[in-house]
């Protein structure tokens, strides 16, 4: 079987607003070629000028002239956001929430010496922006559809200056459950993929984040790294209707990392 015909058009027919492409390393980047791939039509939302240039090539490559540029702190862009979608008319099927902030000092120092402006900081960026977006979308999704976040085992577990931001993923975990509450009536599913580490600029952040890869290749059950294409994929399958009877979950694509004790 080849790579074209394994899953064909789970996403056919479905519109999708991806958040949080900033350059080709990007997981947003990597989600919204497999969207593609599966024939949704796709919205890409930025966070603001400075990577509009890269995000505006990428767009192209993807076939979609939809781009918006939206900072998920400011009310303002998440209602222009919600406008742009509306006036299309067409309901939205999926949304992708592939965000997350946090100062680099507060991914290097010990956790103990966060400071209330950079917790808050993290916090607003990366949990809170999945509820301030569900609120802007949820209306939009009138035939039901997805929401899905990414997330890092930092949340559940201490990894290494990980520090603020495994608390903010933690937050945006409970979050995700929350939301699946309130929008399952609605026929929303909400649901989170902890992906294992992968090289992006905001991996990058992290301090000795090499050190973390290699422990991973080394341990996991699969004996490896996880690929961008793993968890896009599984994107794909959250967004499609295989992915139907699941919301509130927290799934991981981490060659199987997580499991494992000593
Ligand atoms: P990335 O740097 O490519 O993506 C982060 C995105 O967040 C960027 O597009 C950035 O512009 C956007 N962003 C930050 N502040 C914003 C704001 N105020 N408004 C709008 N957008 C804003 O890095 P990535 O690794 O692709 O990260 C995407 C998501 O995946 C994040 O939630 C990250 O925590 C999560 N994740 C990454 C890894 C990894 O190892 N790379 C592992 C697990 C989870």
């Amino acid at each position: 079987m080849n790579e074209n015909s394994r899953m064909p058009g789970l996403l056919e027919g479905k519109n999708a607003l991806i958040l949080g492409v900033a350059n080709r390393w990007s997981l947003a980047y990597a989600i919204a070629e497999a969207f593609k791939r599966e024939g949704a039509r796709l919205w890409l939302a930025y966070q603001g000028e400075r990577q509009r240039q890269t995000v505006e090539i990428l767009a192209e490559e993807l076939g979609t002239r939809r781009l918006l540029a939206c900072d998920v702190t400011q009310e303002a862009d998440l209602e222009q956001l919600r406008q742009a979608l509306r006036s299309q008319a067409d309901p939205l099927h999926a949304v992708v929430h592939s965000i997350a902030f946090a100062r680099r000092e507060d991914l290097a120092r010990p956790f103990i010496e966060t400071s209330q402006e950079g917790f808050l900081l993290a916090q607003h960026v990366s949990a809170y922006s999945l509820v301030a977006v569900a609120r802007a979308v949820a209306p939009l999704m009138p035939e039901g559809g997805s929401i899905t976040t990414l997330s890092y085992l930092g949340a559940v577990r201490v990894v290494p200056n990980y520090n603020v931001m495994g608390v903010a993923k933690a937050a945006l975990e409970a979050c995700v459950r929350y939301l699946a509450a309130d929008l399952g009536p609605q026929g929303i599913r909400v649901n989170a993929i902890s992906a294992g580490p992968i090289k992006t600029a905001s991996a990058r952040a992290i301090k000795d984040f090499a050190s973390v890869l290699d422990a991973v290749a080394e341990r996991a059950p699969l004996r490896r790294n996880t690929d961008p294409a793993e968890v896009a994929d599984a994107a794909v399958l959250l967004a499609s209707e295989l992915g139907r009877g699941l919301t509130g979950n927290i799934l991981f694509v981490d060659a199987g990392f997580q499991i494992m004790g000593i």
